[in-house]
């Protein structure tokens, strides 16, 4: 176990300054372009392939070889800090490698881990794929079937996942599927479906209110046969889970739950990013921007507002780092990840929108950043968990009731 500690270490603070660097010299300037094109920016996540910060090794090293839990999330805040639609980008397949990692055996996590990365010469991508269109929070409501076929062994999905961060063009697709309907989110399975697998395919591809860059949109799933192999933590862990949860004793959490749970801090770090990069570009501005003879920063009415979006960010980023440490350091007791994740995503939503207020008219442009950047910061209060499941999570840790 390691110590608690503000203090980042030397590699950890080059690892930082490494990000970002690659902010400023690469994903800020492509920020705005890609926010128009809404469309997944090859180019730029080519390019943190080729430094080496795009790939499993990158996040390997920084989950495995780290014991303080602080060197993903300071390295997430930065790259966020330079554009969350490019960073979602550059991050969404991580959440297919969080989900193997999360249910898989070493060998299923060696096999596809890395081919939902591929390297610089040949891009590879991961997709999660939970949500579904009628089950987003509920997600005892899945529907999507996963069926056994004993004769081939082969498992057959069918059903429609939604919101998919890179649904449809990823080369791993990450499925959770409804094993055993009768049991709720306790009958789930999560299934690889390998590249190129027959009757995969994308659906609509939602046209979004902010972290455009990032590709989103409905997976369809029909008749896909995936071997048995691709059934993550195998077959005899599943039987074995469904039997003790028939007999009514207690199962483990839902496959997509330990997921999210172990991605929660990662979030908060991406909302901090984006609320930092609208807090200091609107405190320089403050400072530049004259009115009635004096810069608007000299009106407590504005400084104030500066005072409040510094202690939000630095409050959200404690709570971040702390569970991030919890996670890697003994367990969640108070369901300390949703709280980092309620409080960094109201304070991006909140942090963004008293930056439009300061830069006035010109905060309301196209022309400024800031809008975009309330615009991405959004997405924070709903997915991996909306603002409610997170309370939903926290009063039920806290009280020790199940509250509905
Ligand atoms: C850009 C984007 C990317 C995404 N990427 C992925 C991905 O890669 N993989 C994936 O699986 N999913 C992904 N999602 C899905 C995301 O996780 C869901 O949108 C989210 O969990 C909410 O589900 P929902 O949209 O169905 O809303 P609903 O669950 O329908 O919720 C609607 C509203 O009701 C509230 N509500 C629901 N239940 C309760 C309750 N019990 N008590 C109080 N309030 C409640 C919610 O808080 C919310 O305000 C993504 C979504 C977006 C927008």
């Amino acid at each position: 176990m390691s110590e608690f500690s503000l203090e980042l270490s030397e590699e950890q603070e080059q690892l930082r300054d490494w990000v970002h660097q690659f902010s400023v010299d690469v994903v800020r300037p492509a920020a705005e372009e890609w926010d128009e094109r809404e469309e997944f920016p090859y180019p730029i996540v080519q390019q943190a392939a080729e430094i080496g910060l795009y790939s499993w090794d990158f996040l390997a090293q920084g989950m495995l070889g780290d014991k303080t839990g602080l060197t993903i999330p300071v390295a997430i805040e930065e790259l966020f800090w330079g554009d969350a639609g490019i960073g979602m980008a550059i991050m969404g397949s991580a959440l297919a490698a969080a989900g193997i990692a999360a249910s898989g055996t070493q060998e299923q996590v060696m096999e596809w881990v890395p081919q939902c990365y591929g390297d610089a010469a040949d891009l590879k991508l991961g997709a999660f794929c939970a949500s579904e269109p009628d089950a987003g929070s509920d997600v005892g409501g899945y529907r999507l079937r996963a069926v056994y076929d004993e004769a081939t062994d082969e498992w057959v999905l069918n059903g429609t996942k939604a919101w998919i961060t890179n649904g449809g063009i990823a080369d791993i697709h990450v499925v959770v599927g409804v094993v055993d309907p009768e049991l709720g989110s306790k009958g789930h399975a999560s299934f690889i479906v390998p590249p190129g697998t027959p009757g995969l395919s994308q659906g609509q591809k939602y046209r979004k209110h902010g972290i455009r860059a990032s590709h989103t949109a409905e997976v369809v799933l029909d008749e896909v046969r995936v071997p048995g192999r691709c059934l993550l933590g195998g077959k005899e862990k599943l039987d074995e889970r469904l039997a003790r949860v028939r007999r009514g004793e207690k199962g483990n959490a839902q496959a997509a739950m330990q997921t999210f749970e172990a991605t929660r801090p990662a979030v908060g770090a991406q909302a901090i990013g984006v609320a930092r990069a609208a807090y200091e570009y609107s405190l320089e501005y403050a400072k530049e921007r004259h009115a009635f003879g004096r810069p608007i920063i000299a009106n407590q009415g504005i400084a104030f507002m500066l005072a409040d979006m510094a202690t939000e960010i630095d409050a959200s980023r404690m709570l971040v780092w702390r569970a991030a440490w919890l996670a890697k350091n003994g367990e969640f007791r108070n369901a300390e990840g949703s709280m980092a994740k309620l409080k960094a995503g109201r304070t991006a939503t909140w942090v963004t929108e008293r930056a439009i207020q300061i830069l006035g008219g010109y905060g309301y442009t196209r022309e400024y950043p800031v809008e975009r950047w309330h615009r991405d910061a959004k997405i924070h209060d709903i997915f991996e968990g909306t603002e409610q499941i997170q309370q939903l999570v926290i009063s039920r840790a806290i009280s020790g009731m199940r509250i509905e």
